[in-house]
């Protein structure tokens, strides 16, 4: 599609005329306004933004999509923080209150190994040791005094005694921590989740979780950019946050990544509500909202944006949504221009929505293959990074040359 050939049923908001503009805008790689990004979202039809989203996925990504063969391991479910939505997190000696034993994440390891999986993701509450003496204790009885050195450890023995690669995703992580799990991950990530300040107000989604403070967490996204770490990060939809929330979170990521070249993957997931959490009563965002949203990042990622990109590493951004969390809308998802489903694990559940089965990979195969795509395996560091030795450590670079 040509951006002559766009679809001109629009909402009364934004002309046919308008649209048009926009999306030839679109299609000459024009960064645009936060302004015209929010119109977009409040006032032109799914259908279109759609459009304009999978012509942009296929300029810049052709028709392959991916996903990650992967095992998940949470270290820990001990958390400082408290989040409106969360089921994961618990209290020591609360049921269910784990820590995972070096020989358990081997056992894990190993059998995922034989299943086919390339990715360790090691994800966890964030420091329990801050709040916690019990948590203190336990990490006193194996030798590290935060839960970050468990975490390292952890990621060296996985580079060395498997096949797998490392991706961490422990929570806020400072300048000497990025450092040190650069060594052994192949990729680190931390979701921004937003930029709302009403997110901390009384009640509100992280009204109790102090890691969760944007400025907090676009410092250590900056500074892995600053380490040339390939990193991971995104957008949770529908806990609290405006339209205007959400607009201004993808530009805050792409502004840091026009400036260090470093985001390999922008995550948007979406809200679940559940029955045990705060926000139990707190409707999900309707799903063609969140289709919305998806289309959006695509656009506002797409080929050709900004300067910042003579890295080398072109700039077609990888956007990804869960699947597990929107099992009946994958279609619409994937009509609206994502290229990446994520890790998907034929042994582990996803420790943060147990209740969330991941969908069977020949489902999603035959999904792409009926829009004329292709499902490809990838590593959890994506084709374009993966070929070049300046993003990763001497030992995972050499590691990677084998998988
Ligand atoms: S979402 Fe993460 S940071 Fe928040 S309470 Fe759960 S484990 Fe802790």
């Amino acid at each position: 599609m040509s951006s002559a050939t766009v679809s001109t049923t629009v909402s009364a908001s934004v002309s046919a005329s308008e649209w048009r503009s926009l999306a030839s805008r679109i299609f000459a790689g024009e960064a645009l306004g936060a302004s015209e990004y929010f119109s977009m979202l409040h006032s032109v039809s799914w259908e279109n933004l759609a459009e304009v989203a999978r012509e942009l996925r296929q300029r810049g990504k052709g028709n392959v999509i991916t996903y990650s063969p992967k095992v998940f391991l949470p270290l820990t479910n001990l958390c400082r923080d408290r989040c409106g939505y969360c089921t994961f997190r618990r209290d020591p000696g609360q049921p269910g209150a784990h820590w995972m034993e070096p020989e358990e994440v081997l056992d894990v390891a190993r059998k995922g190994e034989k299943l086919g999986c390339r990715e360790a993701l090691l994800s966890l509450g964030d420091r329990p040791e801050a709040e916690f003496p019990e948590a203190r204790a336990w990490l006193a009885t194996h030798g590290y005094a935060r839960t970050l050195d468990y975490v390292a450890a952890i990621s060296e023995l996985l580079l060395a005694e498997t096949s797998l690669l490392p991706h961490a995703n422990p929570g806020l992580m400072s300048r000497s921590d990025l450092e040190r799990l650069r060594e052994s991950n192949a990729s680190l990530g931390l979701m921004l989740e937003s930029t709302s300040p009403a997110l901390f107000a009384l009640g509100g989604a992280h009204d109790d979780a102090i890691d969760k403070r944007p400025e907090r967490r676009l410092q250590t996204i900056r500074q892995a950019g600053e380490l040339k770490i390939p990193f991971t990060t995104g957008i949770l939809v529908g806990i609290g946050e405006s339209a205007a929330d959400i607009v201004d979170s993808l530009l805050t990521i792409r502004g840091i990544h026009a400036q260090y070249g470093h985001i390999q993957e922008v995550i948007i997931q979406n809200f679940v509500p559940k029955p045990e959490i705060p926000m139990r009563d707190v409707p999900p965002p309707a799903p063609e909202y969140f289709a919305r949203i998806v289309a959006l990042a695509r656009i506002i990622f797409g080929p050709g944006f900004g300067p910042g990109f003579s890295s080398g590493l072109g700039p077609q951004m990888n956007i990804q949504a869960p699947p597990n969390l929107s099992p009946a809308h994958l279609e619409m998802l994937l009509d609206s221009g994502l290229n990446d489903w994520g890790g998907i694990s034929p042994l582990t559940v996803d420790f943060i929505n147990p209740e969330k089965p991941w969908p069977q990979v020949e489902t999603l195969r035959a999904l792409a293959a009926s829009k004329g795509l292709e499902l490809r395996e990838r590593l959890p560091v994506y084709p374009e990074y993966a070929t070049q030795p300046e993003f990763f450590s001497p030992r995972v670079w050499q590691a990677m040359q084998s998988r």
